[in-house]
């Protein structure tokens, strides 16, 4: 949702059905940011082919909030366009999309460019903010060995030459798993950074029972997309299990892979701990539906599940860069002051325990303890939840002052730069529509950035009917979006 979009019209949005990338409030911080810089910071000198004056202009125009996100958007580009990155960049697009990006820098507005159609790829940058700076080292890949004598030959050269495990994946003894020796963990924020002496990446259940009955003695812990800021990973010699391709694990700043399907297809994780499976109705339950889910399972994956079935769990986390592992290993929650944790609705979870036995958890006081274990049971393979009837969003963000959109009992305390003038009526009438949302929408967002006088208010409530439903977001907001990524 960008900020000029904010008074869009009263519109019925499938509640799955928004995929959550990259929102255009992050390049507005930016802007501020690098106005900030820009004004302090004698760059011209360092940074002769970045636009200082237009930068200047530009923060000023947002701080003021004189400038919209489109015009923002286009503006930061222009910012850089003379710049060897910004060429290095922009020669890495296809033809259509290089097109599309010099039309929108010479002032075609975003409407008419997505109108042509918009077939997002990842923006470039965020293919370079994987850990190893764009090269992941050398790893055991998943081989597949086939024959008595080639087994033998593959397994001897490994073990002579890499000096690395063999945890095999199947019965037959032909998949070894994927593993990597001595290469540095670091989560999303970076505040967490260690060196597991082994970090495996798993496909199957009986993999990682293989693993876990070959290190009887270690200390061995899971990841995902790393977004947890808490130290609550492998330590230093530990044996780190990813359930996210180490190729496409984000590590730097937001990034968008999760949105591309292909590319998640593309990652050498497959199989059963990336399942979706729905179970047939309960008789007497036509509301309700329960769905078995692989941990290594994104948000982003389980909505297109959900679309396609009409099910859906009423709450979610905001990012989509995570794993259903990640959601349940560190207790995760939506939105909305009737929802519980996400973990309140799942009814079985199946995990590997410290002996390499699967096991699985349905009496609801022992899931109760095993929901709440941050991930220190066991590994995790799978949950089911117990999801209900797709519903549609009636959703109209609005942008309002933030003294009247979370407005204070005593105005007197509300800062300088925040304060309006109302009369008490007006204040009144604020504070029963911000406690009526509170309490009784679905969902409730109010977001607030540095050096804004608005809040963007983002609540709404749920229709079972479809009648007037529209896609969220729009091709032009995407287009928005990717290129503002
Ligand atoms: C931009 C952003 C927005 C966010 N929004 C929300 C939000 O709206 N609501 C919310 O609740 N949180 C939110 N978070 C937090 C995030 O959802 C959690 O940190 C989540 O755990 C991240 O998932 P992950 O796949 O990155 O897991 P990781 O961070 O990689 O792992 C989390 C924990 O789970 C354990 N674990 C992972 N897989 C398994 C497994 N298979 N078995 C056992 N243990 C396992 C790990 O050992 C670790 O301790 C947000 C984070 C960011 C960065």
């Amino acid at each position: 949702m960008t900020l000029t979009q904010v008074s869009t019209a009263l519109c019925q949005i499938n509640t799955y059905q928004a995929p959550r990338i990259i929102s255009t409030p992050f390049a507005l911080l930016s802007i501020l940011l690098l106005g900030l810089i820009a004004a302090s910071h004698p760059l011209a000198d360092v940074h002769p082919t970045v636009d200082l004056d237009l930068l200047r202009q530009l923060a000023d125009g947002v701080r003021s909030d004189r400038i919209g996100s489109e015009d923002a958007t286009r503006a930061l580009c222009q910012v850089f366009e003379d710049t060897f990155t910004f060429e290095v960049l922009h020669g890495q697009l296809n033809s259509d999309l290089k097109a599309k990006v010099s039309a929108f820098l010479s002032g075609t507005p975003a409407d008419d460019i997505a109108a042509k159609g918009f077939d997002p790829t990842p923006a470039p940058l965020s293919l370079h903010r994987h850990p190893f700076g764009g090269r992941v080292p050398d790893a055991h890949k998943k081989h597949h060995l086939f024959g008595g004598h080639a087994r033998a030959k593959v397994e001897e050269t490994i073990d002579t030459l890499e000096h690395r495990p063999i945890v095999y994946e199947d019965h037959e003894r032909t998949m070894i798993m994927e593993v990597y020796a001595d290469i540095p963990f670091l989560n999303w924020q970076q505040n967490v950074q260690t060196r597991p002496a082994l970090t495996f990446v798993p496909s199957t259940v009986l993999g990682l029972q293989n693993l876990i009955k070959a290190y009887p003695h270690r200390r061995i812990r899971c990841s995902g997309y790393r977004h947890t800021r808490s130290d609550f990973f492998a330590e230093d010699g530990d044996i780190l299990v990813s359930f996210v391709s180490l190729h496409y694990v984000a590590s730097v700043l937001p990034e968008m892979i999760s949105m591309f399907s292909d590319r998640i297809n593309e990652a050498e994780l497959s199989g059963e701990l990336r399942s979706v499976q729905t179970f047939p109705p309960r008789a007497g339950q036509p509301d309700t539906q329960r769905v078995r889910v692989g941990v290594a399972v994104t948000p982003e994956e389980l909505r297109e599940w959900a679309i396609a079935d009409g099910w859906s769990l009423p709450v979610d986390v905001t990012a989509d860069e995570v794993t259903t592992g990640g959601i349940v290993g560190s207790m995760c929650h939506g939105s909305g002051f009737a929802h519980k944790s996400i973990n309140d609705y799942i009814r079985s979870v199946e995990y590997v325990d410290v002996n390499g036995v699967v096991q699985s958890i349905t009496d609801a006081k022992e899931l109760h303890a095993a929901l709440g274990c941050f991930g220190l049971m066991g590994i995790i393979t799978h949950i089911t939840y117990e999801v209900k009837k797709m519903t549609f969003a009636v959703m109209q963000p609005r942008k309002v002052k933030t003294m009247l959109a979370v407005p204070p009992p005593d105005p007197s305390h509300v800062p300088e730069a925040l304060f309006v003038e109302t009369s008490p009526d007006e204040l009144q009438e604020a504070i029963v529509d911000f406690e009526r949302r509170a309490a009784q929408d679905h969902y409730t967002e109010w977001s607030w950035f540095s050096y804004q006088s608005d809040v963007l208010v983002n609540t709404w409530s749920t229709v079972a009917d479809s009648e007037g439903e529209e896609d969220y977001t729009t091709p032009t907001q995407t287009f928005l979006q990717w290129i503002a990524a």
